[in-house]
């Protein structure tokens, strides 16, 4: 095509403009669309409009970070009060101090808090204050779990079938090329709520073993929730081999008041935090027991695990996060756990209305639609075949084409300001979806 050439959309031609400074115009490998991407203009409430003006549904809200919607008044307000303040300073400000004391109030596991900029790195340092803290090298992930793209819990993400032929427990297999042999020998990958499976392979590499990674509700593995017994289980060997359990509630503290922990009643020695915690703005954070977050502590001396972060605990963020997590009462949970309920029996009905095979997996206000009926317990179950992938792309682009985002793996995350004529439009266009499927 030659730039005379007449392109259909606006998000077109600024993908085409993309791929001249980006690479294949992407910088965020998460949001690429083939051919090319929709760009978004504006978000307000429970909508995004597109650079064409298009307006739609959003159930895709930032991969789940915005439990608000878009510009929530009482977060626009608190980010711009601070913005007039001043945006980033080589000190501290009370606002990580004000973050830091709601953390610790509302999850009982958390003792003391530390501040970064990402899921990610959340991730990456529960894992260097697990190594520091307890002597060892290794850690126990699961298999298909995300965790963000530290090297280290990225391992095992996406296995498929050909890894699965070998017997015994799960490899560890590379996911991003050029990912070390020393890297993927540290981690023990463990399967998904499966308790003797996991507990024999954690006693196994017990003396070595840092920690214990898990999502209680891990989205790329299917969104099931954990089988509380699962997670005691992980707790209880822990305890035995002298691991730390660490959660990773960076999208399960969406779940509750307290998290996920919370709801499940399992207490891990690490936790780590990021998406809704932020207000919309970039955030991570990880907080634990005061003898392990110890390791982070610089009064004497060098700490065990130094970090700094130029933009940790960036006061934007923490006023940003406070106003969202204010808003965030008890009641607020028990609403979006009514809202995820009646999406989740709605999409049900209408699978079996369509005469089509599938389900909707999740808890409160996360939901993900699959097109199998296999029972599904973890990463090996939830992973879709072939066949099934196919028509969950042409299902979620007939959504988008119907005015409903959503993930392209069927996840979608709800916020607090749709309304309940916003959910029948979510119904309504998943049925004519389902239609256009077949
Ligand atoms: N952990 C989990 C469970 C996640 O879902 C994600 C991101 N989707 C991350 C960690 C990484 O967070 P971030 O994208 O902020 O780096």
């Amino acid at each position: 095509m030659t730039d005379a050439t007449v392109l259909s959309s606006r998000s077109e031609a600024l993908a085409r403009r993309a791929r001249g400074s980006l690479p294949g115009g992407n910088t965020r490998t998460t949001v690429y669309r083939d051919p090319y991407p929709l760009y978004a203009a504006r978000g307000e409430g429970c909508r995004v409009w597109d650079v064409d003006g298009v307006a739609r549904i959003d159930c895709n809200n930032n991969y789940t970070s915005l439990i608000h919607g878009h510009a929530h008044p009482a977060l626009v307000d608190a980010a711009c009060r601070q913005i007039a303040l001043g945006t980033a300073f080589g000190m501290p400000t009370e606002s990580e101090i004000d973050l830091a004391e709601l953390l610790c109030a509302r999850v009982a596991s958390v003792e003391r808090v530390r501040f970064v900029n990402s899921g990610t790195e959340a991730v990456m340092m529960a894992l260097k204050a697990a190594r520091a803290f307890t002597g060892r090298p290794k850690i126990a992930k699961c298999e298909g779990a995300y965790h963000g793209t530290y090297d280290y819990a990225e391992v095992s993400l996406d296995t498929g079938p050909a890894d699965w032929q070998v017997q015994g427990p799960p490899a560890s297999v590379a996911y991003a090329h050029g990912t070390p042999q020393g890297v993927l020998d540290d981690v023990v990958v463990i399967p998904f709520n499966d308790i003797d499976g996991a507990v024999s392979l954690i006693r196994a590499h017990g003396p070595a073993l840092a920690g214990v990674l898990v999502d209680p509700m891990p989205n790329r593995a299917g969104l099931v929730p954990a089988d509380p017994a699962y997670l005691q289980a992980l707790h209880a060997v822990c305890r035995e081999v002298g691991a730390l359990l660490i959660f990773d509630e960076v999208i399960s503290f969406r779940l509750g008041h307290a998290g996920a922990q919370g709801l499940w009643g399992v207490e891990a020695d690490l936790t780590t935090f990021g998406k809704i915690m932020g207000g919309g703005f970039p955030v991570g954070a990880l907080g634990g027991r005061v003898d392990v977050m110890a390791v982070f502590d610089p009064t004497s001396g060098k700490p065990a695990v130094p970090g700094g972060g130029t933009f940790s605990a960036n006061p934007v963020t923490m006023r940003a996060g406070l106003a969202a997590m204010d808003l965030l009462d008890e009641a607020a949970f028990v609403r979006l756990g009514h809202m995820g309920d009646h999406l989740r029996h709605g999409i049900e009905r209408l699978l079996h209305d369509h005469g089509i095979r599938g389900c909707a997996t999740g808890r409160g206000s996360l939901l993900q639609v699959h097109l199998s009926d296999r029972p599904l317990r973890d990463y090996r179950s939830a992973r879709p075949e072939a066949a099934e992938a196919r028509r969950l792309v042409a299902f979620v682009q007939a959504l988008l084409d119907g005015g409903v985002i959503i993930s392209t793996n069927g996840l979608m995350a709800l916020s607090t300001v749709m309304t309940g004529d916003d959910l029948e439009a979510v119904l309504a266009a998943i049925a004519a979806a389902l239609s256009a499927i077949g």
